[in-house]
């Protein structure tokens, strides 16, 4: 008995001994899972998305962490009344048939759910959701889905915005008349649309500095301009934006008119590390620009010059003079003619106008011939021509080219039976001595027409004749037009 009861008091010790180390121990395990609940909740928390728990595609909610209520704005009760603890039904109705097929696709494939959709959020604002998630099965449980789900409108808007940019630039590239370029600076790669080598017949780098001139199919009076366009669009600052008007000779050869538009793209630093561009054909466009732009310098009637064309013309070509100045010599000078009908209105009033319109047409012709191509002429006044010659002539020259211009200007005029002789008076007067400037010249080559005029028409008169000492001075101009110039001779008789 003795031994029998040592042996129970020694089965009850290891008993106890037993069960001790058995409470030791799942204590420890109840501090692990309390521990390991702890991080879980905290990583819950923690991550930006939201953790959801749901028991099948079309079952109810099992988990909803905090951070996914507040991505969605709802608290817990509100959300699962609204969608009827229902995950499927939370799915925005317009994507849903489209996400659940995937994720049942992916499920049966044994894939992970990975699907994109959207919920409407409390504030009324759709809400691109990322989803994913896998299944989960426990031992003595129902499986269940465990998903984390992220908010990503923004990401999808950008992608949405970067997707109509790109189109729209793949539509502005298929445009037939555009031509697109682009430079990678940092590559130096150059690019450009299929139009460009339909135009060009070969790729050249516009934007590159062409010191032999072999690349780039300038017109040669463009070349320096290009230079500056290529400088400015590679300037460090942002977003420079130049354009340019040039010649360009196309794949046929042809010389053209183009407009190239470029601007660029800097880095942080305001470094260009990109430029675009775009080249217009703009040949039509500037041929009637040129077209309108003569037509409003030229007479309509005559097609010379105009007045203000004329004057404009002149006064270039004395700016340029006096720029140069050279050794005065007072036998040679540029001559500015002016030529005024004699009795014109008679004209008029005894043949009809249509008679006198064909008699200006006729007279101007006879003073374009007269001249040089290079000499500036043109009609300043109904019966008014002006010529400023551009190269220098002795003064005899001068002399001797008025008194031709008045032999030839002496016409006859017709209308039907009736015949009327027509002729011209000539003022003359000569760059320097006579004026420096356009205005001095045309008052002082009207003063000398008067004067032509008061002697008895059909004649020439030179400024200097009218024996005014000083050119310039205000009183010998106003002298001037009241001389008596008897020793003035007739060119021609009647
Ligand atoms: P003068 O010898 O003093 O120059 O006399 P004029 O009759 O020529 O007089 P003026 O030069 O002052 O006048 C020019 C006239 O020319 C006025 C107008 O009747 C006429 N005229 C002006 N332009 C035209 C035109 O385009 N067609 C026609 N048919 N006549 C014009
Ligand atoms: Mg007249």
């Amino acid at each position: 008995n003795a031994i029998t009861t040592t042996l129970v008091w020694r089965i009850i010790l290891v008993g106890a001994l037993l069960a001790l180390g058995l409470l030791f121990l799942a204590r420890r395990t109840l501090h692990k899972m309390r521990l390991q609940q702890e991080d879980y909740r905290s990583i819950i928390s923690s991550i930006s998305g939201g953790v959801i728990k749901f028991a099948g595609l079309h079952g109810p909610f099992l988990f909803l962490s905090p951070n996914s209520l507040r991505l969605l704005g709802y608290g817990k009760e509100e959300f699962l009344r609204l969608f009827g603890n229902d995950f499927s039904a939370t799915i925005y109705e317009h994507d849903r048939d489209m996400a659940l097929r995937t994720m049942e696709q992916q499920l049966e494939s044994g894939l992970h759910i990975d699907v994109e959709y959207r919920i409407r959020s409390k504030s009324g604002a759709l809400i691109w959701i990322c989803h994913k998630g896998s299944p989960v099965s426990v031992d003595h449980g129902a499986p269940y889905i465990q998903s984390i789900i992220f908010d990503i409108t923004h990401n999808r808007e950008a992608a949405q915005a970067k997707r109509i940019s790109d189109e729209r630039y793949h539509f502005i590239l298929e445009q037939h008349d555009i031509i697109i370029f682009e430079q990678n600076l940092e590559t130096g790669h150059f690019s450009c649309s299929a139009q460009w080598l339909q135009t060009f017949g070969r790729v050249f780098n516009i934007l590159e500095p062409d010191p032999r001139h072999t690349l780039i199919p300038v017109h040669k009076n463009d070349r320096t301009r290009l230079a500056v366009f290529q400088n400015a669009v590679r300037q460090e600052a942002h977003h420079v934006k130049t354009s340019l008007e040039l010649r360009l000779h196309d794949a046929a050869g042809h010389l053209r008119w183009y407009r190239i538009e470029a601007s660029n793209l800097t880095n942080a630093q305001g470094k260009p590390i990109y430029i675009f561009g775009i080249i217009t054909d703009i040949d039509q466009q500037k041929a009637l620009e040129l077209q309108l732009r003569s037509q409003a310098n030229r007479d309509s009637a005559t097609g010379m010059r105009n007045k203000m064309a004329t004057e404009q013309a002149a006064a270039r070509v004395l700016d340029m003079l006096n720029r140069h100045a050279e050794v005065p010599d007072d036998a040679q000078g540029y001559a500015m003619f002016m030529i005024d009908f004699d009795n014109f209105k008679s004209i008029n009033d005894r043949l009809g106008h249509a008679a006198g319109d064909r008699a200006i047409l006729e007279m101007a012709q006879i003073i374009s011939k007269n001249f040089r191509n290079t000499d500036i002429a043109g009609r300043v006044g109904g019966d008014e021509f002006l010529v400023f010659c551009t190269a220098k002539m002795h003064k005899e020259q001068i002399r001797q080219r008025a008194r031709q211009l008045v032999s030839q200007l002496h016409t006859q005029c017709r209308a039907s039976e009736d015949s009327l002789s027509l002729t011209a008076s000539l003022g003359v007067a000569c760059y320097p001595q006579d004026g420096k400037d356009f205005a001095t010249l045309f008052n002082h080559a009207d003063m000398a027409t008067y004067e032509a005029k008061r002697q008895g028409r059909n004649r020439c008169v030179f400024f200097d004749e009218l024996g005014v000492g000083d050119a310039t001075s205000p009183a010998a101009v106003r002298a001037a037009t009241t001389k008596n110039a008897d020793d003035a001779v007739p060119l021609l008789e009647d």
